[in-house]
């Protein structure tokens, strides 16, 4: 099945086409600029180009995708009739869904609802799927990939907020955790990797990157994540405070003056990495800072490593066990001293690297010496491909039930 899959931000929309028996991208981009003036960088049958075309609304971003994959020279398809579905990213399906979904008017709806829940991100993703439909017809099949759902299953000790419990049932205040696409993909290819079912195993999932998150994945299912009601929970990022004592956010308001949007707008785009270290957000600018002596960038680093050090001590205290630690994202992929500090005297737990094999990055590989208890495992995550599969699986489904 030949899947487009859709990741669409406010003024941004990025692409893939998907041919799900190999999982090969057979042409991939981003169009920027939507609402300003638009521009669309492709990669298809021919090396990287970048065209100028008016992009008023996201209609005619997904109308310059389409045309371009139809392109005699740059293309990949010769009609429109060979896109089998569309994959949606969508960011927040709230406790609707805690699976992907066949797009229908009920679930465009139900999306809708959840926008005061990611007023920043539900909006476009809704503007994406509306604009395929009004460029590719209502015949196409649509899935919504959301990276809420595969927290959804967290049992209620993990997911609760200990504040008063009727913000939970007016508001839905809960964590609800994000990156899920990712964390559930690295999941299925550790069980893969280890021979074994995933219904009998105990994973953690580092996803390190720009945003990071951690997920303890009990018998194939999330059961705690580190982010929460809002992606700024969890660990310190590259410019996200991650959790901090809410007390703080009153405190500075009061000194600062400043209002708590304000405040909130400091703790996702100042703080972490780029707050403490002064230096950066990119981990890359971090470690050559560290190199040179900056004890800031060094503060940060680790500051980091002990955050999530400090995870999945506690994952393995609540899942009673571990088996294989998953390395991904930016961050996890290719940042082995992270992964080294990350694992350093856990031997006592059964986990301990092989400093040989921590240096390569960005491949998929097993990087435990070989009497570790506990497999460390660095995994390339792939969201796109999760979503094609998604919407393969839930595509001939309804093929199946008509
Ligand atoms: P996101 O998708 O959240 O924007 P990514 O998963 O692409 O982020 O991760 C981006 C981060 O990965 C960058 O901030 C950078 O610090 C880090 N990164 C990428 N390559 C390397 C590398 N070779 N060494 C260390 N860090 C790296």
């Amino acid at each position: 099945m030949k899947v487009l899959v859709i990741n669409a931000g406010s003024s941004s929309l990025k692409y893939q086409l998907i041919d799900t028996v190999d999982g090969k991208v057979m042409a991939k981009g981003l169009c920027e600029r939507i609402g300003i003036d638009g521009v669309l960088v492709h990669t298809g049958s021919k090396d990287k180009t970048t065209i100028k075309t008016p992009m008023p609304t996201h209609a005619e971003a997904i109308s310059a995708v389409i045309n371009i994959l139809l392109d005699p020279e740059q293309g990949v398809i010769s009609s429109m009739k060979e896109i089998d579905a569309v994959g949606h990213r969508v960011v927040h399906g709230g406790e609707f869904f805690s699976d992907s979904v066949l797009i229908t008017e009920a679930v465009i709806k139900a999306i809708e609802d959840c926008v005061p829940l990611a007023p920043l991100h539900n909006p476009p993703n809704l503007i994406g799927i509306r604009a395929c439909q009004e460029v590719m017809g209502k015949d196409v099949p649509m899935v919504a990939v959301f990276d809420t759902a595969f927290h959804q299953s967290m049992p209620q000790t993990s997911y609760m907020y200990a504040i008063p419990y009727e913000y939970y049932e007016k508001y839905k205040i809960r964590r609800y955790g994000f990156h899920g696409t990712s964390h559930k993909y690295v999941a299925q290819q550790a069980a893969e990797m280890l021979g074994r079912d995933l219904d009998e195993l105990k994973l953690i999932t580092c996803h390190l990157g720009n945003g990071s998150s951690i997920a303890a994945i009990k018998n194939g299912k999330s059961f705690d994540t580190s982010m929460g009601f809002t992606p700024l929970d969890g660990l310190p990022m590259g410019t996200r405070a991650g959790n901090i004592d809410p007390a703080i956010i009153e405190f500075l308001a009061e000194n600062e003056g400043l209002s708590a949007k304000e405040v909130i707008n400091i703790l996702n785009k100042k703080s972490g990495m780029l707050g403490i270290s002064g230096v950066s957000s990119d981990f890359r600018d971090l470690d050559a800072a560290n190199e040179e002596g900056n004890a800031r960038a060094k503060l940060a680093k680790d500051m980091f490593d002990n955050s999530v050090k400090k995870i999945i001590g506690s994952y393995i205290a609540e899942m009673g066990g571990v088996d294989a630690i998953i390395f991904t994202a930016g961050v996890g992929e290719n940042d082995r001293s992270v992964r080294w500090d990350v694992c350093s005297h856990m031997e006592y737990l059964g986990i301990k690297i092989d400093p040989e094999k921590n240096k390569f990055r960005g491949r998929q590989m097993d990087i435990s010496i070989d009497w570790a208890r506990v497999r460390v495992l660095v995994i390339p995550t792939n969201e796109e491909l999760m979503i094609a599969q998604d919407t393969e699986r839930l595509v001939k489904q309804s093929q199946l039930d008509a």
